[in-house]
């Protein structure tokens, strides 16, 4: 099954929200659309989009107020956000971006323009993708054939545990919590407990075995990294 990427639109003018919505559909995208600040709040809780059009005029809380909220929440802040806008000026771009904005389009916009953003935003939101070789230490991960080895010895793992591996080899030395963990490798499947994440690590440090393993730290309180100073003792 193909994954059509998700589009959220936060919009209070319904006639340039479908706009955008029939065009996004007609182009492979899955539109999603939100028309005030509190649904879209719902809609992100509920689900993380892909790519979130947002207009910056909204009743109640602006789009400004909006993106840096979702920037500075560890759950959506990796959610590209395109700000949408009459305003065109200078003071209001730096404004946008300075909120956590990805991209920024003025209305009147075409839609071949806006189509046009999105890709580029998702192409360069796009590290978890699985393809290409990486490798920590003696642990490397292919991603074109879905081969792990550990000092060339092949290590059996199943498609979750692959993907988690490729996450955090990906990240390096940084400590990933559970909840970021069920969003990237995951996809955010709202019915999936953050236990089930301690589930498929335990099983992936029994894949790499007792020396690549190692290799796996639990953070006490936060998460799990993988890192390449392993332990000597
Ligand atoms: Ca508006």
């Amino acid at each position: 099954m193909r994954h059509l990427p998700s589009v959220l639109i936060v919009e209070d003018e319904s006639a340039i929200a479908e706009l955008i919505a029939v065009n996004l559909r007609h182009n492979g995208f899955r539109p999603t659309w939100a028309m005030d600040s509190e649904s879209a709040q719902r809609e992100l809780d509920a689900v993380l989009p892909d790519v979130i059009l947002l207009d910056w005029m909204l009743p109640g809380e602006s789009g400004l107020v909006l993106a840096k909220r979702w920037r500075a929440n560890p759950r959506s802040k990796a959610v590209p956000i395109i700000m949408l806008t009459a305003r065109g000026d200078e003071a209001d771009r730096v404004a946008g971006l300075d909120a956590g904005a990805d991209d920024y389009i003025a209305k009147p916009f075409s839609t071949k323009e806006l189509l046009a953003r999105v890709r580029a935003v998702l192409r360069r939101r796009a590290p978890e993708q699985v393809a290409g070789l990486v490798s920590i230490g003696a642990l490397a991960l292919d991603g074109a054939t879905y081969r792990v080895t550990f000092n060339d010895q092949l290590l059996k793992l199943g498609p979750i545990e692959f993907k988690l591996l490729h996450y955090l080899m990906c990240h390096p030395e940084h400590v990933q919590s559970r909840g970021q963990l069920l969003d990237k490798v995951w996809g955010d499947h709202v019915f999936i407990e953050e236990r089930t994440v301690d589930v498929h690590v335990k099983r992936l440090r029994e894949a790499l075995g007792l020396e690549a393993g190692k290799m796996l730290e639990t953070v006490r309180g936060i998460g799990y990294r993988l890192t390449a100073q392993m332990p000597t003792a």
